[in-house]
């Protein structure tokens, strides 16, 4: 028997749930972190817990504006009280003398002694001798007070270490007084396109562009998805299918940063040199994932001259299988070298409304649109070269080998609004 030679041999395809595993064993979280302005802190991950020094609210307050009273006293509507004080949001009261009320106001501290509110639009005032107002309506306690503690108790852990800051934790974190937040350090992604028919749009025009000749339109969502992901980004720009080339950026690449991404150049083809390239500087797994679009993936290290190692994954060049498989598997991996422990995606069941009647042999990421039916449309041409889709489509359905759709089944959908995030 002989051996064929190394450009033919066929690659095992690897399940994408194990791409996944094996992808995430390599990974850690960063170990620098850094504080910052909470101002400045959406999208990055917490480096440690934030435990609260104070309740919120501080105290018991009003959330109408109104009267504060004591409950007992008005135990049938049209009571007349005394209004012996105002307290306004930022100021406090004296302790309330039974059978009075204050006026009040949305966010001021409740008088001691007062255990509800009424509502001004349930009073009418009395002039005359005494300033009182007609109670119309018999008041529970507690009615209309926010109690001190009630959103955040003293010492509760309010948010996570590994947790993304969203605009809303932001304001959270600022309701417990906090000005800076540490964080862990963003990855420094080196990002490089292979391929010596890629262009640079502005480069050269449409209609000067050499047969064969196509813009670099990876590089562009790529370096915009990364740095959705918090990443800082050095874009090497295009690599010449070169083996020295490739070998000096990646070389120039590995020092300083943490994970080096390419697209193309990962197939097993006479022009494909991302491999050799890597393998001679560190060690390199070339993975056929069992997916479409996306099939091949590329995940090894780049030995630093200090010794360590840089990450390095590399993407399909097809422009919808860098997409996918970013989103798949970069993704991922960026969020646990950020420190977040749960990266898997949540997905909807949504009717289909369209039919598959050729299933795949691969697991399949159909570009779809939701319609204002509450279904999907399936982009009709689903090609892994085909952009448009992207653009056209708002998610995914995730669609098992082997399986055709039928009109109305239910499929699995992951929003590209979630996938952005
Ligand atoms: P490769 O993985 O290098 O064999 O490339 C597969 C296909 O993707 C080829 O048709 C390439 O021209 C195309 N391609 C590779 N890189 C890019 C890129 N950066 N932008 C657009 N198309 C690309
Ligand atoms: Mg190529």
């Amino acid at each position: 028997m002989t051996t064929p030679p190394p450009s033919q041999t066929r690659v095992p395809l690897m399940s994408l749930d194990d791409a996944m595993v094996s992808l995430l064993a390599h990974v850690g979280p960063l170990q620098s972190t850094e504080a910052v302005a909470t101002f400045d802190a959406d999208g990055r991950v917490l480096a440690q817990d934030l435990v609260s020094a104070l309740q919120v609210p501080p105290n018991d307050n009003s959330s109408m504006d109104g009267y504060a009273l004591r409950a007992a006293d008005v135990t049938e509507a049209g009571k007349v009280l005394p209004v012996t004080q105002r307290i306004a949001a930022g100021h406090s009261g004296e302790p309330l003398e039974p059978g009075t009320c204050a006026r009040i106001f949305t966010g001021a501290p409740m008088p001691a002694g007062a255990d509800a509110v009424v509502m001004q639009e349930d009073t009418v005032e009395v002039g005359g001798n005494i300033h009182g107002v007609h109670i119309q309506a018999v008041p529970r306690p507690g009615q209309w007070v926010r109690r001190a503690g009630e959103d955040v108790t003293r010492g509760a852990v309010v948010l996570t270490r590994g947790e993304r800051l969203s605009p809303a934790s932001l304001g959270l974190a600022a309701s417990l007084g906090l000005a800076h937040l540490n964080v862990v350090a963003r990855p420094r992604v080196a990002l490089f396109s292979t391929g010596d028919e890629l262009v640079m749009p502005g480069e050269v025009a449409p209609e000067a562009m050499k047969p064969g000749a196509i813009y670099n339109s990876n590089r562009f969502f790529l370096r915009a998805l990364l740095h959705r992901m918090g990443c800082e980004v050095s874009d090497l720009g295009i690599v010449p299918d070169q083996r020295e080339a490739t070998l000096a950026a990646l070389k120039t690449a590995a020092d300083h940063h943490d994970l080096i991404l390419t697209s193309g150049g990962v197939s097993v083809g006479e022009e494909d040199h991302i491999k050799p390239a890597v393998q001679q500087l560190g060690r390199l797994d070339l993975w056929q994932i069992a997916m479409k679009p996306g099939k091949p993936f590329a995940y090894g290290t780049v030995k630093r001259d200090a010794g360590e190692a840089c990450h390095f994954i590399g993407l399909p060049g097809n422009p919808v299988s860098s997409f996918v498989t970013f989103l798949l598997l970069v993704r991922p991996f960026l969020l646990r070298l950020q420190g977040v422990e749960t990266v898997a995606l949540k997905a909807t069941m949504l009717p289909a409304h369209f039919t598959l009647s050729k299933a795949d042999k691969r697991r399949e990421f159909l570009r779809v649109r939701r319609n204002a039916a509450g279904g999907l449309d399936l982009f009709p041409n689903q090609s892994s070269g085909v952009l448009t889709s992207t653009v056209w489509g708002d998610g995914l359905v995730d669609n098992p080998a082997g399986k055709t759709i039928a009109h109305g089944d239910l499929v699995s959908f992951i929003s590209f609004a979630d996938l952005f995030a």
